[in-house]
């Protein structure tokens, strides 16, 4: 049997299933990928929104990724919510000199309002996260957190993009998911440009977006592919999920994965 590409997501965990670890593993096997986790926090977590986080301790956060890579080895990773700048701080050292793609989500604010990293870490994530990753991909509140830039238009997308550029990660993918009446997204490594647009579909229950598309890329690279082909194919497989998102609790539910 052939070995599936090997993919590690640094991140917390949902209770509810629709977010974080339990998002990246389900995309990672509907992809074709043998997902393992580094587990960084636990959230108590529905539809409705964040109950409880609780971050865990740096040494339990190295002790995963030396389990996980110094047997088993990882071709590309995932990193999701940090919680704090202790975490961001260890996992950028444990990244550092790792030879394989990394695909950094910044995950800040969850889609109900909880905060899942410190506003401390932020300036951990720009200076010390940011220049590992091989494509990093906030949303147009996480942009605006790390940037400063307020994004309404394709413009400001370019704008906001060339100042995560300036940090030192090899792409930027800034998802412009959130802008009224578009579901454009803007890909670039500062020379080429590419513009993702999707059709939008107009369901609530998108729970777990972020994760899977950044898990999804994370895939692609593991399977070899460039920056650009992997994240098309993330954008086309998140698109999906999207559609079939499925009422859970009495709020916002999960994207699904297995349609
Ligand atoms: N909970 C955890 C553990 C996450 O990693 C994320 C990811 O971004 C979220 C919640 C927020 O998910 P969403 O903004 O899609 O509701």
């Amino acid at each position: 049997m052939p070995r599936p590409p090997l993919v590690l997501t640094i991140a917390g965990s949902d209770s509810g299933g629709g977010a974080g670890i339990q998002a990246d593993l389900k995309t990672m096997l509907a992809l074709g990928a043998h997902g393992m986790s580094v587990l960084t926090a636990v959230t108590a977590q529905n539809s409705l929104g964040v109950q409880g986080a609780w971050a865990l301790p740096v040494e339990a956060v190295r002790a995963q990724y030396r389990s996980v890579v110094d047997d088993i080895g990882v071709q590309a990773v995932k990193t999701g919510m940090l919680a704090s700048p202790d975490l961001v701080t260890t996992v950028a050292e444990l990244l550092s000199d790792l030879a394989a793609p990394v695909v950094v989500d910044p995950v800040s604010v969850s889609k109900h309002g909880d905060r899942l990293l410190a506003d401390d870490a932020l300036d951990a994530v720009r200076t010390r996260l940011l220049p590992l990753a091989t494509v990093v991909t906030p949303n147009l509140d996480e942009v605006a957190e790390l940037t400063g830039v307020t994004v309404t238009d394709e413009g400001g997308m370019r704008r906001a993009a060339e100042r995560l550029l300036a940090y030192g990660p090899r792409w930027a993918l800034v998802k412009g998911g959130h802008l009224p009446g578009q579901a454009v997204d803007l890909l670039t490594d500062g020379s080429a440009e590419h513009w993702l647009r999707a059709p939008r579909h107009n369901n609530q229950h998108t729970h777990g977006t972020g994760c899977t598309l950044a898990s999804a890329v994370a895939v692609g690279l593991a399977q070899g592919r460039e920056v650009p082909d992997a994240v098309r194919r993330a954008k086309e497989y998140v698109t999906e999920a999207i559609a079939a998102g499925f009422a859970l609790g009495a709020g916002i539910g999960p994207v699904d994965h297995g349609w």
